[in-house]
Formats: structure tokens, C-alpha cells, sequence
């Protein structure tokens, strides 16, 4: 093994969605729908590959998934079966060669595959296939098993696919679509949420139960970690391609990255959200005078919290939701601009009131230190922040974008320095505890390494340690 390659790497940091239908006239329509209730989960590109039993279609763009289907795009992604994908990744990587579905055509036939989730061994794989004379098209950790299914003297895809899947480690959720089947395949931790349903006789797949909602679809149960859904004109098979490991639920898809009228990993998003600000009212009470969220994040955490406390529960700071990617800044620079696009503090709310401000996470901590701000120019007399999942102190390598670790002002910083660059009154994190109880998670099925630098996967804590003592 060579030396921290997933530490060096700002690729393979991306977070997204997938979305499936099978057996349905209009699979790339509801599908389409199935992306736009997934928007949250990758904004900076999405596609749908369809199949009509003969060929396979594909749409990819940049952009977001409203702009980039138009009805003609749609028209053309002919057939009774599709699968999308909505991406995000950090910065230099946003490039449309990386979009997803990746499609390609190889000895096992044509098939297009998308991808949530990330690859923690991909770059040593990657490199080893190119040393074989492997020519990769993009830079997505996604390529990298469609070259080891091209590879596996497999006799049918399904054993391609078992083979392909047992080389690679990390996370995945993946759906691959065939001119005929449609696969819904989860790792054998479960990172990331996959979720089956059914509709009008055809089946579903994507990664959480709002899609489902939108298009009027059953939710029918989850895809279990290490099970293989395939999916064709005969029915639905369930194989076993790696032997179960210990549940690795992400946690961080509760506490913001999934949309709280989800049911995630069988638990509602809200329930656990708002039960968290319940907690962290209990763990970290504060003499105040009215709840206000960071919005939306902080919503469900703030009711909670005003629930328990018995504060009032105010709306004192409107997000803008029009808020588009480029924006024109006078000359004059205006102080915090950028956050101001996005939140207004209403006065009326604030002036000479105690606030408690909830929101669901500080990663840089530059987004907190000036909504502190902002709320305190508005007239508050005090700001006491509530932060409703512990100090976020190590990145992920599992799929959720998150800066390295130097960047965490978890990792930089004591709570009390923190709350000095804040300029808060006073800061409170909810305990790994009380986060574990909120979400339900009486069996430890919960990965935590964010809060914990504990890396469920041996390879990364491996890496994790090397970079440590280097
Ligand atoms: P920061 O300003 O870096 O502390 O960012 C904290 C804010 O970003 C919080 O309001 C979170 O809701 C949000 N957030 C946390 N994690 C992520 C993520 N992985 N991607 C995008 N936003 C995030």
C-alpha cells in the first residue's frame, strides 16, 4: 500500500443521488421526477440512461436537474427502464466527463451505472488497471468498476458484478441499468441509503423516500448492505455478493444530508432531527428568549429544541432560495455578502432578545461566525450557539464532501476558542451519546468517524494514521 493517496486526494470527495424505475411507459419521466426530489443530494451535474430492450439513451449535463432535461431530452430517452444521478463533487472536478450515468460497452454488454457514494481503495486500483493497459475516461472512482466488470471472466453479469465489487472497498449504492435489467446493489456496510418500491406494477429504486413520495410510488424496504437486487421481466432476485459486515450507517445522513421528509435507513429524518434539538435542550439549556434556526438545516433541530426548553420557537432569520451559482457584487465590496444572499435577519424578532441560534452542523465554522454577527447588528443581546451533532473533527471518506481535516475547526480548535471566533455568547455541541439515542441507534449500526476519527474501513484508518505520525 502506498502512502495516504485518500488523504491526497480531492477528487473522489462527492456526494450524491440515485434513482431507478423498471417496467414503466414512462420510466425516464418519473425518473427525471425521482432526480428533482433528489436535488439536495448533488447539485452540479445529473443523467438518466433509459433502455428500450435494444439500445440504451443517456442524457448527461452540468447543471441541475430542472434545466437540464428539457421535454425533447426526455422524448429522446426512450424506453420502459432508466436509471439517474445527481452529482456533486469539490471544486476542479466538476467537469461533464464525470457526470454520471457512466455508459459504456464491453464484453458483458452495454450498460450504464450510477454511482452514491465513494471508493476508498479506487487510486490503488485504478493504478493498477492502468499498468495493465486500462484507459480510464474520467477522474470518478465510478470507472474503476466498470473496468474490473470488463475484466472478470464472469460468465454473466451478475458474477461480473459480484467479482468487480469484491476488489473494491469504501462505499457504494450503486444502480446499474442493462438493455434488459436493472441492478440495485448496496456495499456490504450500508454508507449510503438504497431503498426499493414499487409503482403501478413496476419496481423503484433510489436513494431516499421523498422521490418516492413525488411520484406517488410504495415504499416496499430498503436494499440490504451486501445484497444484490437484480431486477427484469421475470421479477425480482435477491443475491448475496459479499458476506455481511457490521452496519455502517452514515449518521451525517440524519443530522443534514438527507431531506428530512425522508425515511432514512428505516427511521424518519425529522423524528431524529428534532429529537436531537430535544437532547441538546437537556444537554446545553440556555437563559434565553426565543429559538431561532439556521435555515433550512436547522429547522427540525430548533423545534426540538423550543419543544423542550419551552422557548418560543422564531423564524428570525428568512433564507433566499433563488440564490444562483454566479452572482454580480458592486465594486464596493458589501461586508459578508455571500451569506447575506442568502439570510436576512428579521429585527422585529431580534432586537434586545436572547437568542439561542440551532443549526445542524459547523464544518469551517465561517458560515456560523457570520450569521453570529449578523443576528447581533439585527439588536440581539445575546447569542448562544447550539450545534445538534458533536465537533466535527475528521473528514469523510465515505461520500459526503467534506474539507481535510486541517480545515475542521473541530480539529484546529477547543469548543472555547471556538466560541471566542464565533463571537458567541455561548456554544454547545450535543454529545455522540445523545446523537446515537436520537437516530435510534440502540445496536451501534451508525458509522461516526466524523466525530470520532474512527474509520470503519482498514485501509483508511491505516491511511488515516500513517499521515498522523508523518
Ligand atoms: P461551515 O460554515 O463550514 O461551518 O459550514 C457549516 C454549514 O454548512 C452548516 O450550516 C451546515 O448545514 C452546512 N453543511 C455541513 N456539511 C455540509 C456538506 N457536506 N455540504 C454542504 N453543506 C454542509
Amino acid at each position: 500500500m502506498s502512502k495516504v493517496h485518500i488523504l491526497e486526494d480531492d477528487h473522489f470527495h462527492d456526494h450524491c443521488g440515485v434513482f431507478g424505475v423498471f417496467g414503466h411507459p414512462e420510466a425516464a419521466k418519473l425518473t427525471y421526477l425521482g432526480l428533482y426530489a433528489l436535488q439536495h443530494r448533488g447539485q452540479e451535474s445529473a443523467g438518466i440512461a433509459s433502455t428500450d430492450g435494444g439500445d440504451l439513451h443517456l442524457h448527461r449535463s452540468l447543471g441541475h436537474v430542472q434545466e437540464i432535461f428539457t421535454p425533447q431530452a426526455l422524448e429522446n430517452l426512450k424506453g420502459s427502464a432508466a436509471i439517474g444521478h445527481t452529482r456533486y463533487s469539490t471544486a476542479g472536478d466538476t467537469t461533464l466527463l464525470n457526470a454520471q450515468p457512466i455508459m459504456i460497452d464491453c464484453n458483458k454488454g452495454k450498460l450504464a451505472l450510477g454511482h452514491n457514494g465513494n471508493l476508498t481503495n479506487a487510486l490503488e486500483l485504478r493504478r493498477r488497471l492502468e499498468h495493465r493497459g486500462s484507459i480510464f475516461q474520467t477522474t470518478s472512482d465510478t470507472e474503476v468498476i466498470v473496468h474490473l466488470v470488463a475484466r472478470s471472466t464472469a460468465r454473466n453479469l451478475p458474477g461480473a458484478l459480484a467479482d468487480a465489487l469484491n476488489q473494491v472497498e469504501g462505499a457504494y449504492s450503486l444502480l446499474v441499468l442493462t438493455r434488459d435489467e436493472m441492478y440495485a446493489i448496496r456495499d456490504p456496510r450500508g454508507f449510503r441509503p438504497l431503498i426499493l418500491g414499487r409503482l403501478d406494477g413496476a419496481w423503484v429504486a433510489g436513494s431516499e423516500t421523498c422521490a418516492f413520495d413525488l411520484i406517488d410510488a410504495d415504499y416496499v424496504r430498503e436494499v440490504e448492505p451486501g445484497e444484490m437486487v437484480r431486477i427484469s421481466r421475470g421479477g425480482i432476485e435477491s443475491l448475496r455478493f459479499a458476506p455481511e459486515k457490521p452496519h455502517q450507517y452514515c449518521i451525517f445522513e440524519q443530522v443534514y444530508f438527507s431531506r428530512p421528509d425522508s425515511i432514512v435507513f428505516g427511521r424518519a429524518v425529522n423524528k431524529s432531527r428534532e429529537q436531537m434539538g430535544r437532547l441538546l435542550a437537556r444537554e446545553h439549556p440556555a437563559d434565553a428568549d426565543i429559538v431561532v434556526p439556521l435555515p433550512d438545516s436547522g429547522v427540525p433541530a430548533a423545534v426540538g429544541y423550543a419543544d423542550e426548553s419551552r422557548i418560543p420557537f422564531r423564524m428570525a432569520l428568512i433564507r433566499s432560495h433563488y440564490v444562483g451559482r454566479t452572482f454580480i457584487e458592486p465594486e464596493q465590496s458589501i461586508r459578508d455578502f455571500g451569506v447575506k444572499l442568502k439570510l436576512n435577519p428579521v429585527r422585529e424578532d431580534l432586537e434586545g432578545q436572547r437568542v439561542v441560534l440551532v443549526d445542524d452542523s459547523l464544518v469551517r465554522g465561517t458560515t456560523s461566525r457570520k450569521v453570529v454577527r449578523l443576528v447581533r447588528e439585527a439588536g440581539a443581546s445575546e447569542v448562544h450557539v447550539r450545534i445538534s451533532c458533536p465537533p466535527t473533527v475528521s473528514p469523510c471518506y465515505y461520500g459526503i464532501d467534506t474539507p481535510r481535516r486541517e480545515e475542521l475547526i473541530a480539529s484546529q480548535k477547543s469548543p472555547e476558542e471556538i466560541r471566542r471566533f464565533l463571537g458567541a455568547d455561548s456554544l454547545g455541541y450535543l454529545s455522540l451519546e445523545s446523537l446515537r439515542a436520537a437516530v435510534g441507534d440502540t445496536q451501534g449500526k451508525y458509522c461516526t468517524a466524523c466525530y470520532t476519527g474512527v474509520y470503519p474501513t482498514e485501509l483508511v484508518q491505516l491511511e488515516v494514521e500513517a499521515h498522523r505520525e508523518g
